[in-house]
């Protein structure tokens, strides 16, 4: 596919840095996606022309604001194809979504006996608000298994999901074997008992197109930060009537309707949900994202990514002592792939990898049941973005190769 790969990376300045004095093959996209120009741009020019507080005002810069604020909001609605601006709440992130979705609405939902399913692979954002959940309501707390690729095991998922079930919550997109999970699938496994669908999509939105309809989540989170967006703002999206139901979880200024000494009431959703002076910039910085990715296509990215994948991933399994974990297919995965050198902790691999300028992640990547079950403490993790090139694949490939030689004294001739 010709994909216009100068013309991107030129967005992106922060990527033709040296580090240790080698050029910069970022491939740390699936912990935090570089910012391009015209995101970094918008977020100036609402500092150098509009910066006042959103809502409150009568007065016309607070109008701007308010209507940049709001006008960002309708972007998000329309990229993930939600029906109106109002099902779009702004949070600080991924996790502050997840969290809210569990407080807000899985303690109405949730009562003892009752079951909440996930899967194994889920990011801690998306494990420790339902097990806490799970806590104080006297629910139970159960997961899908996986199969040995990686991908969801739906047999377990069929075991999993009963009656007794009132919320499922996974990942669209794994964040560290990467597998693209059955999302639709399983919303519709958990409408048949009348329990609800939470989707975390904080390693699908700049990967491929998203359409919580067509999904029928009723609920999807995901993060500015892993799109091109600043850090500090997120989304929530929920099914109007949902939003509705769910309780706030924090209290202040602009979320109420009337308040007296002794009783308050809410504004309508979103904005009962966003007490206090939000993160304006933010969500300006992340219109500005979407316009960005929108301007290439999701669909576009996904299969630009796609080729990436199929061109790193039999690299890397050909590696002798290098284990991969996840879908050996790519067609099977987003742009994320765990690996692991043996004999070498992955933190010697990543700091191996940095000495070379290859800029790759390495941990528990917050999914410690995951690494449970693959009997290991950590992995290093690499993941693309819409910027990265071939010749960062390379780069990442003969690190791996140099970092062992030195490490493990090979010769990189036997390879
Ligand atoms: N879920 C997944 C799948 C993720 O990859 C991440 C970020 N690593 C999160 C949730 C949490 O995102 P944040 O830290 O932006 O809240």
């Amino acid at each position: 596919m010709s994909w216009p790969i100068n013309e991107i990376r030129a967005d992106f300045p922060i990527l033709d840095q040296r580090i240790n004095e080698e050029r910069l093959a970022y491939l740390d996209n699936a912990a935090t996606m570089q910012s391009p120009l015209p995101v970094t741009r918008a977020v100036d020019a609402y500092y150098a022309t509009t910066h006042s507080n959103v809502h409150r005002g009568v007065y016309t810069l607070s109008n701007q604001a308010t209507a940049a604020y709001e006008g960002a909001r309708q972007k998000v609605a329309t990229f993930l194809n939600a029906a109106s601006a109002n099902d779009i709440v702004f949070t600080r992130s991924t996790t502050e979504s997840l969290n809210l979705v569990a407080c807000g609405f899985g303690d109405l939902v949730v009562h003892a006996g009752d079951e909440i399913v996930i899967s194994v692979a889920e990011h801690h954002s998306n494990l420790i608000p339902w097990q806490q959940l799970a806590a104080r309501a006297g629910a139970t707390l159960k997961y899908i298994e996986l199969k040995t690729d990686g991908t969801f095991d739906m047999t377990s998922a069929a075991a999993q999901i009963t009656s007794k079930t009132k919320i499922v919550a996974v990942a669209q997109v794994g964040n560290v074997m990467g597998a693209i999970n059955p999302v639709t699938a399983l919303a519709q496994m958990a409408h048949q008992v009348g329990a609800y669908l939470v989707v975390d999509g904080a390693q699908a939105v700049s990967h491929l197109p998203v359409d919580v309809q067509q999904l029928d989540a009723d609920f999807y989170a995901f993060s500015g930060h892993k799109m091109g967006a600043p850090t500090g703002i997120g989304v929530l999206y929920g099914k109007p009537a949902l939003l509705e139901q769910m309780d706030p979880v924090q209290y202040g200024g602009e979320m109420i309707s009337q308040v007296t000494r002794t009783t308050a009431t809410w504004k309508a959703a979103p904005l009962k949900f966003e007490a206090g002076t939000p993160n304006i910039s933010g969500a300006i910085g992340l219109g500005a994202a979407i316009d960005y990715l929108q301007q290439y296509g999701l669909a576009n990215i996904q299969t630009y990514e796609h080729e990436l994948m199929a061109s790193l991933l039999p690299q890397l399994l050909a590696l002798p002592g290098v284990t991969v974990y996840g879908p050996t297919d790519p067609a099977l995965r987003g742009g994320v792939v765990a690996f692991n050198i043996d004999g070498l902790h992955p933190h010697d691999a990543a700091t191996g990898l940095d000495l070379l300028g290859v800029e790759v992640r390495a941990g528990h990547h917050c999914a410690q049941p995951l690494m449970q079950d693959l009997g290991v403490s950590a992995t290093a993790r690499a993941s693309v973005a819409l910027y990265n090139n071939q010749t960062d694949i390379d780069q990442l490939i003969d690190g791996i190769k140099q970092v062992k030689e030195f490490f493990l004294h090979e010769s990189r001739s036997n390879e």
